[in-house]
């Protein structure tokens, strides 16, 4: 194997823009003083967001988490929730915070999305809405959801962190459901260091609430409706404002190093999930593999933490193990895929000889693996 040096790997650095154009944004806050509080950068972030969204109603926020509780809140969630077992633990932790009971729902394996087939047996009497996860980017069965919540007077909430750039059917993935949640933090596609919005779906009393609630409940000199501290800075907007023009390149770049991957591993035992083709445009914001056991992708792991490269085991626990939880629903699928899967890093510094390195890695631990049960048959 060649032994270029290469540089330390994370599975998710952020990408920053040119200094220089941070600075002139920082020139025009030192210059009024505005620092936050739904100031003029803000105001034309969430401008720009309302249009690559599609959507009259896009509420810049501090966090994605706090979009997922403003957002439960606003649409008077509560009792049982249907909840995907395979997300961030900030999905259901949103859910708890809001003093709602998730109700762990088992994934379908293709997509690793909420099984619709499975909402059914569910179902309590005190079942107010389902929350699920665009998981990788990959769409809920957004037709299905929908039926079903309408069918039982549920609200439909989408956890969009990693949806940004995501169309279905021409139409932003935010668009479907009655509330889609995005997350800004650093980690994400499209980032303004900490941050989030809340997308709200034809209802224009609610996009108020969500409005209201982000900022204390607080309209000039009244207090309309309970409120919590969700707003966001002129400077995170700014580092927004110098992103949001970058997106489309970030994607691009992120495509191909997604296809490189599945060019290097497809041929091996793991399997390597992907976006549907049909009608959907994906954000290739992750690269994830399960491999065919938990002990493989340890492995895996490992090796590549010994060359400097981190890989990251997203997501682990299935959130129905989570520790604190009692009373909880097995779900077969996300428990066995959640000990296998990893996200290969995409980053700018992933350089097609650092995808060669991982890809080998990836081999070199299935191929040893192939030796070992090979060898237990000679012996046995
Ligand atoms: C990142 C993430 C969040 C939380 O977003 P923050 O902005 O970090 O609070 C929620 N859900 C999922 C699926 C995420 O990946």
């Amino acid at each position: 194997m060649t032994s270029v040096a290469l540089p330390e790997i994370t599975v998710t650095k952020p990408a920053l823009p040119p200094l220089q154009d941070y600075v002139a944004y920082l020139e025009q806050i030192w210059a009024s003083s505005y620092v936050t509080n739904n100031g003029p950068l803000l105001r034309q972030l969430e401008g720009q967001l309302r249009e690559r969204l599609q959507s009259p109603h896009v509420w810049f926020v501090s966090n994605g988490t706090i979009a997922l509780q403003i957002a439960l809140h606003a649409a008077n969630v509560d009792g049982d929730v249907l909840t995907t077992p395979f997300s961030f633990v900030a999905t259901s932790g949103a859910l708890l915070w809001e003093r709602c009971k998730p109700v762990f729902v088992d994934i379908e394996p293709r997509y690793l999305t909420i099984d619709p087939k499975k909402l059914e047996a569910a179902l309590t009497p005190r079942t107010t809405a389902i929350l699920a996860t665009h998981v990788y980017g990959f769409p809920c069965a957004v037709d299905e959801l929908a039926a079903f919540a309408r069918a039982h007077g549920l609200k439909l909430i989408y956890d969009a962190a990693h949806t940004f750039g995501c169309e279905l059917h021409g139409k932003p993935l935010v668009g479907y459901g009655d509330l889609s949640c995005l997350s800004f933090h650093a980690t994400k596609i499209f980032h303004t260091i900490e941050g989030g919005a809340v997308v709200i779906n034809n209802d224009d009393v609610l996009a108020e609430r969500v409005k209201l609630m982000r900022s204390f409940g607080q309209w000039g000199e009244n207090f309309r409706c309970e409120g919590i501290n969700g707003k966001n800075s002129e400077f995170h907007a700014a580092m927004g404002l110098c992103m949001l023009p970058r997106v489309d390149a970030l994607i691009a770049e992120r495509r191909e190093q997604v296809l490189l991957y599945h060019e290097l591993l497809d041929s091996s035992e793991a399997v390597l999930p992907k976006a549907p083709e049909e009608g959907f445009k994906h954000n290739y914001a992750y690269c994830p593999i399960i491999l065919p056991t938990a002990a493989i992708s340890q492995a895996v792991l490992d090796d590549l933490a010994a060359v400097g490269i981190r890989a990251r085991r997203y997501f682990f626990p299935p959130l129905n193990r989570l520790a604190y939880l009692s009373d909880t629903r097995d779900c077969p699928i996300a428990e066995d895929i959640a000990g296998r899967v990893l996200c290969l890093p995409t980053s700018t510094d992933v350089i097609p000889a650092v995808q060669h390195r991982v890809a080998g890695i990836i081999h070199d631990v299935l191929a040893r693996s192939r030796r070992r049960i090979a060898g237990d048959h000679v012996a046995s």
